[in-house]
């Protein structure tokens, strides 16, 4: 990247130092599973501002949490570099214009981008009784997802709700809210689910799309593998509490405080896949998660599991699992007695030895492809 391509980013995010922004250029490699080598190639993606996809993003049955999550990262600048390094041309929350001027640009950015923009959808669909339940500018949603749909050149479910169905879709479900790939069917629709739904992801998304010109991997629900290919079990702080048989029975009890193991308490963590544990939420790599704080983690990126399954009902552990990267318990020696780090005192120690672990391998393998699997253990 060239200093005057820096002094452009700069110049859109303010005050950020060419080594901060080459730091998280680095971090997006690794959150999409990449070799650190491609930072470059992302930062220069990134530097471009004529790459700005346009994007129209679509509100159906929903709190606004996807789009609150998305605006409120501290560091470093989340919400900056994705509202740069894309062109929001429609977004029902924050268009500074209503009613029809808003219309008016919705129509626009579809007439001029027609097989170029991103469409990103927000909620649930209701589809009962012809979609009457949820209506906007006098359309049903459910035809202005299909009318949108139509004509864009990458579609987006952001949110659990908008990925599988979400709270709307729970039973009884009586406005029939279904999820976007059901409703369009035949379509390719990248699902980043989670109630929110970790923001890192959507930008690395976008930025892989910038980067290299195509989707990032997909699984079967169209989940990017880089961000929902493992279990949350897998990579948990509290993963060695577990397989050593330490848990928490009750909130507030000695196993809860001392960090235990939520299982017993029906963490769904080990039948849910999101890398929360990973990235975590509020900062990157330095905030926290549901887990972290002491909740068991509900499933509300799992459909099936999330606002389906009773929040403290025990899952079955069907698929054994290898142990986590995390430093392991050692039961003679006293644990601190810092409530809720417990469990991170040793994991961070874990996850720096699992880091480096990942990075050599990734080294080793073909660091050049973006869509290189990464080798298991
Ligand atoms: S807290 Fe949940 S995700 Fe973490 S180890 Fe225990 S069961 Fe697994």
């Amino acid at each position: 990247m060239t200093t005057d391509d820096f002094k452009g980013i700069k110049a859109r995010l303010g005050d950020i130092s060419r080594r901060d922004f080459m730091r998280y250029c680095s971090i997006m490699a690794g959150a999409l599973g990449l070799s650190t080598g491609l930072a470059p190639r992302i930062a220069q993606a990134i530097a471009d501002p004529k790459r700005r996809p346009p994007v129209i993003w679509l509100h159906g049955q929903e709190c606004t949490g996807c789009t609150e999550t998305l605006l409120r990262p501290s560091h470093p600048s989340l919400d900056s570099l994705i509202l740069d390094i894309i062109s929001l041309d429609y977004h029902e929350t924050l268009c500074a214009g209503a009613g029809q001027q808003a219309e008016a640009s919705l129509a626009q950015s579809m007439r001029e981008n027609a097989g170029k923009y991103v469409l990103i959808i927000e909620g649930a669909i209701p589809v009962k009784d012809n979609g009457i339940y949820c209506k906007i500018g006098g359309k049903t949603f459910l035809s202005l997802v299909e009318e949108v749909a139509a004509q864009a050149g990458a579609i987006i479910a952001i949110g659990s709700c908008a990925a599988w169905g979400g709270i709307p879709s729970a039973h009884p479900n009586p406005t029939g809210a279904t999820s976007a790939p059901e409703v369009l069917k035949g379509k390719t629709v990248v699902t980043l689910p989670g109630c929110p739904p970790n923001p890192y992801n959507l930008l690395s998304t976008v930025v892989h799309v910038l980067s290299f010109g195509k989707l990032p991997k997909l699984d079967s629900l169209g989940r990017p593998t880089f961000a929902y290919g493992r279990l949350i079990h897998e990579n948990c702080e509290r993963r060695p509490h577990f397989d050593a048989g330490r848990f928490a029975e009750k909130f507030g009890d000695e196993g809860h405080r001392l960090g235990y193991c939520l299982y017993k308490l029906g963490c769904k963590g080990p039948v849910t896949h999101a890398n929360c544990p990973e990235i975590q939420f509020n900062d990157l790599g330095g905030g926290t998660w549901p887990v972290g704080t002491g909740h068991p983690c509900f499933g509300c990126a799992e459909k099936g599991v999330g606002f389906t399954i009773p929040m403290f009902t025990q899952v079955e552990v069907l698929s054994p699992t290898p142990f986590a990267r995390q430093a392991p318990i050692i039961p003679e020696r006293p644990v601190p007695v810092s409530p809720i780090t417990a469990a991170l005192a040793g994991g961070a120690l874990g996850l720096a030895i699992g880091a480096s672990a990942v990075a050599l391998r990734k080294l080793k393998d073909s660091p050049d492809d973006p869509d290189h699997p990464v080798k298991e253990d």
